[in-house]
């Protein structure tokens, strides 16, 4: 475990007063480990969950060779014969295989299998032309066969034919560890036969809001107060990500209460992360607080919205203290809070891709600092992406946030935007 200033020693430009997005980033990463313990869920459980060691496949998926369409199955070197005098193959139809059930018989040269889609293909066969490549002629006597001709030059050998192990070979590994377990990649783990997986156990992160003048739901508005949000939105933010949350309500302005929150905090949590109390001009015990208890850095960052923040240790566990903002707490917690609890949970998968998207408008943006400006991403008629900005960009206007599906990332070194110029964008899917 690394003290804060080990971490600042290794960072290149590290500096507390005009920290870059980049840099609060790093820091992040070398700050958290994962947790290590682990858990065995059912498939049903496991959704949204990291897995703890390599899933390696027990079969072959699918487990032989099989038809890929409901057609005729065939030695595909008769299709060579045929068409060196280009000719139409005529075949005699000896049998039908339907799925599920391995047709027993044996298919001679001139003859084919009628075969269902998913059907075991036998051995000597690897090649099925689809029934509607095909004219039918039925035995004219009976007790004789019936028998298709297809066209010369519609196939080639091996068409419409599903290798075995071609989806997962058995022995491969099939789901990494560190893997987000998905809606396909639970499909994936039922399709190996496989019940139960090891998972990482479910990160643990308290949070409280903090502020006099900020009222929990059911009290009384007041002159000069405010409902609380943030706790709100963090609890939507940490149930997306599938954290257990432990919610410590509004903490008021005071050493003791404040305290007593923080050490509750640390002893149950692998993550705290309070909202407010973090500006430079404070005049309340939050800051002193997480200085007394534990080991904290406050930072001004260069971006916007969200200048200050805290980070650190408090016990065992980590300390993230955004700023009050309302904006500005959902945007630090999607930029750094968001890659750094993914990183706890043991997730080998941190940051979600930026997308491009031409800007409809003009932005106004200052080198030397990140910008983060809520934005309507759409589809352009020509297929690509484009966004606009909302209007008001007010770090505490959350109906923005509401109306917006993700944020424009402006660079740190990057200035004014054109419109018509490409810019990137994060979009809020998956995450809020
Ligand atoms: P602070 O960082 O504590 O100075 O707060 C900055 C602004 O955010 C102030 O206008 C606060 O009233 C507001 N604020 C702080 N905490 C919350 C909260 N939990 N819910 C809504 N607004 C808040
Ligand atoms: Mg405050």
């Amino acid at each position: 475990m690394k003290t804060l200033s080990a971490i600042a020693a290794e960072l290149e430009g590290y500096d507390p007063q005009a920290l870059r997005a980049d840099r609060v980033s790093e820091f992040l990463a070398r700050l958290v480990e994962p947790v290590l313990e682990q858990e065995s869920v059912g498939i049903f459980q496991a959704l949204g969950r990291v897995l703890a060691a390599d899933v390696i496949s027990p079969i072959s998926v699918p487990p032989h060779d099989n038809s890929a369409m409901d057609g005729y199955a065939f030695d595909g070197r008769q299709l060579q014969a045929a068409s060196s005098d280009a000719t139409a193959l005529v075949l005699q139809v000896v049998g039908t295989a339907l799925a599920g059930k391995a047709w027993q018989g044996k298919v001679e040269p001139g003859q084919c299998l009628k075969i269902m889609t998913g059907a075991v293909l036998p051995p000597n066969l690897d090649t099925v032309v689809p029934q509607e490549f095909v004219t039918v002629r039925p035995a004219l006597v009976e007790g004789n066969l019936d028998s298709i001709t297809m066209a010369h030059g519609l196939l080639q050998a091996g068409d419409n034919r599903r290798r075995l192990g071609e989806d997962l070979m058995q022995g491969q590994p099939a789901l990494q560890q560190g893997a987000l377990l998905t809606p396909a990649a639970l499909g994936l783990l039922a399709s190996l036969g496989i019940e139960r997986v090891a998972v990482r156990r479910r990160l643990r992160v308290a949070y409280f809001s903090t502020g006099d003048e900020i009222l929990s739901l059911g009290e009384a508005p007041r002159e000069g107060a405010v409902y609380d949000s943030n706790r709100y939105t963090v609890f939507g933010l940490l149930t997306r990500l599938g954290c257990e949350v432990i919610d410590l309500g509004v903490v008021r302005d005071d050493p003791a209460q404040l305290e007593a929150a923080f050490r509750g905090a640390a002893l149950q949590a692998d993550a705290i992360i309070t909202s407010g109390g973090v500006s430079v001009g404070e005049a309340d015990y939050t800051k002193l607080m997480m200085k007394k208890l534990g080991d904290v850095a406050f930072w001004k960052i260069a971006m916007r919205p969200g200048r200050p923040m805290a980070v650190g240790r408090i016990g065992q566990a980590i300390l993230f203290g955004l700023p009050g903002n309302p904006v500005a707490v959902m945007v630090t917690f999607l930029a750094f809070v968001r890659p750094a609890l993914l990183q706890m949970m043991g997730s080998s998968q941190t940051a979600a891709p930026l997308l491009r998207a031409r800007s409809l408008s003009p932005l106004r943006k200052k080198p030397g600092r990140t910008e983060y400006q809520r934005g309507i991403v759409s589809q352009t008629s020509a297929g690509g992406l484009q966004v606009s900005a909302i209007g008001n960009q007010g770090s505490g206007v959350l109906s923005s946030m509401v109306q917006a599906n993700g944020l424009i990332v402006l660079h740190h070194s990057q200035s004014h935007v054109d419109a018509g110029d490409e810019v990137d964008v994060m979009m809020f899917e998956g995450a809020l």
